[in-house]
């Protein structure tokens, strides 16, 4: 009898929330099944890609879900080349990947938000299937790829607005077996920073899908490398090399993977502006900083100067928003230290 997953013909599951379809996969090599997630949200049909690579040995499933934003290019571009790069013959276990999520954004070159209706897909986890376009999103994802996984890639590339040092990111220590392993999955990953987030992200709406996968007690981690709406080679080696330690130290291919990397733990935090005017940041990429140094100056329209910005303490500079908008309270830094 075929499974869903092999039948020849399209399978239609009609659900309490409406109507969920599998296509049929698209065989490109054994083990090797490419095809769509796909619902319907108003007039509008939700297509998701996804990949499954059945290694030819058990082990365990690594799930890649890149493109939660569109336009965060390296993250997607590796995505995409790594369900080509591996063979089933190398690979003990299962290897899922969603190569974009947020189509919409992709075409149109949103950054931070799905533009069908205006919601940010990591704030959205684990999703509604009643909720609108981007809930019923992060919902597929949730319940056909994050679940039966024992580990999730939550896969970034720096959003158009921003720069930043390539960094994992997972939640505040909870000390259990599922961050342990997050922070295995951190270091694996071979970044310059694994870092926690001092303050929970705002959870009214939903979760980061690595939080919420956590929650569900299967290590996840966010992974960033990448920025500016650029698609720039460095970045997707980045995360090519990262996607392969990682399976590597899930035990699922077989990698000599040597270390570029003396990853620094550290804590992460968000610094904002104070006033609306136009922000000119006076410090650069991976720059430490002390407490009370100047690290940009805020103008107003006239060009005259409204604020000298001041570190706020002693910190890595991880990320800058590189476009000179400055929105009261919006972020205009990230930045690691030190743990306390
Ligand atoms: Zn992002």
């Amino acid at each position: 009898m075929w499974s869903r997953w092999e039948s020849p013909t399209r399978v239609i599951c009609f659900l309490s929330w409406g109507t969920f379809r599998m296509e049929p996969s698209r065989m490109s090599g054994d083990n090797r099944k490419k095809r769509h997630l796909t619902a319907v949200w108003e007039d509008r049909e939700i297509r998701i890609p996804l990949v499954e690579l059945t290694g030819v040995k058990d082990g365990p499933t690594l799930s890649i879900v890149a493109g939660v934003h569109g336009s965060e290019y390296p993250g997607i571009e590796a995505a995409i080349r790594i369900v080509n790069q591996i063979e089933p013959n190398e690979l003990r276990g299962r290897l899922r990947v969603v190569p974009v999520m947020n189509i919409p954004a992709f075409l149109k070159r949103t950054e931070a938000v799905c533009p069908e209706d205006g919601k940010n897909p990591n704030r959205a986890f684990p999703g509604n299937p009643e909720g609108s376009y981007t809930d019923i999103m992060a919902n597929l994802v949730f319940e056909h790829v994050v679940k039966g996984s024992d580990a999730v890639l939550n896969v970034h590339g720096g959003d158009i607005f921003e720069a930043l040092v390539p960094y994992a990111g997972m939640g505040r220590s909870t000390g259990g077996k599922t961050d342990k392993m997050c922070r295995e999955l951190g270091l694996a990953y071979d970044l310059p920073f694994l870092v926690r987030f001092a303050v929970p992200h705002d959870s009214s709406t939903g979760l980061d899908l690595n939080s919420a996968v956590q929650a569900s007690g299967i290590p996840s981690i966010l992974v960033e490398a990448g920025g500016n709406g650029l698609l720039d080679e460095k970045n997707v080696q980045i995360h090519l090399r990262g996607f392969r330690n990682c399976m590597a130290s899930l035990g699922m291919i077989d990698c000599e993977c040597p270390r570029e990397h003396k990853t620094v733990e550290c804590i992460s935090d968000f610094w904002r502006i104070r006033q609306t005017g136009v922000f000119y940041p006076s410090v650069t990429l991976g720059q430490r900083v002390s407490l009370g140094q100047d690290i940009g100056v805020l103008k107003d329209w006239f060009g005259d100067e409204i604020e000298i910005v001041k570190a706020e303490r002693d910190a890595w500079i991880i990320a800058i928003v590189t476009t000179p908008a400055a929105v009261k309270n919006a972020i205009i830094y990230q930045v690691a230290y030190e743990q306390e």
